[in-house]
């Protein structure tokens, strides 16, 4: 029998891997919390939306007959993360982590740490200025107490309805940038503070290359913390791990 994926995705690491298992002849599918307007086209089938929490991840992966779960959510997608290892656990079907190493500070880096979205929320009681506040959509709300600010704001999507501020400039783009380019759009709104995850990986660090080369200081969230499970940053890996589990179980 052959390997039955499910692949958690809505990152570039996803994608990638979605093509190699899909070079390999795997089955699978892979899927998207549908927080986008326009998913990349994948390599192997797709489906949007919530499964309805562990119960519904359970009840999924065992109506369609998942073999192995790789989990390549963005590593602050904690909630889908918790819910993929207990879900995994109960019905007895392996997964692994496909993640990418946080980003660290550099020599010319000046960022100041904080644990979590409200910590953010918390180092921008100051006087006002010119904030890129990189957290995505779902957030902003929390940052409505911290009015005084200008923000930049990059969207993947155009805004549905405005953002909770009285001085903001939105950009729809998607990744990945340039730090040539988001320096620019640094200079342009005379940004004198980036706010920004410790998200990881390539696509997003234009943003903090520029803020460097501009000597801007950056408040740095770090990750959520995630239930303990196998993980690695290697696609080859994954590969490796599927082929390993199958000949172990017969797949
Ligand atoms: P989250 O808070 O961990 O997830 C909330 C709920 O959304 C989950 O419980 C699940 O609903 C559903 N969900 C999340 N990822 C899903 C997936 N890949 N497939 C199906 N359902 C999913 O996640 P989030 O932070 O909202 O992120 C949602 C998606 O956007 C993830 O796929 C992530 O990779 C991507 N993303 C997130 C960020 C970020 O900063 N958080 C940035 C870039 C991309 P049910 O409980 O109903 O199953």
């Amino acid at each position: 029998m052959q390997p039955n994926l499910l692949i958690l995705g809505g990152t570039t690491e996803a994608t990638v891997f979605a093509k190699a298992a899909a070079a390999v002849c795997h089955n699978g599918i892979v899927s998207f919390a549908g927080r986008v307007n326009r998913i990349k086209r994948q390599p192997l089938p797709q489906r949007v939306g919530g499964f309805g929490g562990v119960s519904g991840l359970v009840h999924f992966m065992q109506t369609t007959n998942v073999t192995h779960v790789i989990d390549a959510t963005h590593p602050f997608a904690a909630q889908m993360s918790r819910n993929a290892v207990i879900a995994c656990a109960q019905a007895h079907v392996p997964l692994m982590a496909l993640t990418r190493p946080p980003w660290v500070a550099r020599t010319g880096d000046n960022w100041t740490h904080v644990p979590d979205i409200q910590g953010a929320v918390g180092a921008l009681d100051r006087a006002a200025c010119r904030v890129m506040l990189a957290v995505g959509r779902i957030q902003l709300q929390n940052f409505v107490p911290n009015h005084q600010h200008f923000y930049l704001l990059r969207l993947v999507d155009p805004p549905v309805i405005a953002p909770p501020f009285p001085r903001c400039h939105v950009v729809v783009s998607r990744g990945p940038f340039t730090a040539e380019n988001d320096l620019n759009l640094m200079q342009k709104h005379r940004i004198n503070l980036l706010v920004s995850k410790n998200a990881g990986g390539s696509g997003a660090y234009a943003k903090i290359t520029a803020a460097r080369r501009l000597d801007l200081p950056v408040i740095m969230i770090e990750r959520p913390p995630i239930l303990k499970r196998m993980e690695t940053n290697s696609v080859t890996d994954v590969l490796t791990w599927i082929n390993h589990i199958g000949a172990e179980r017969g797949v």
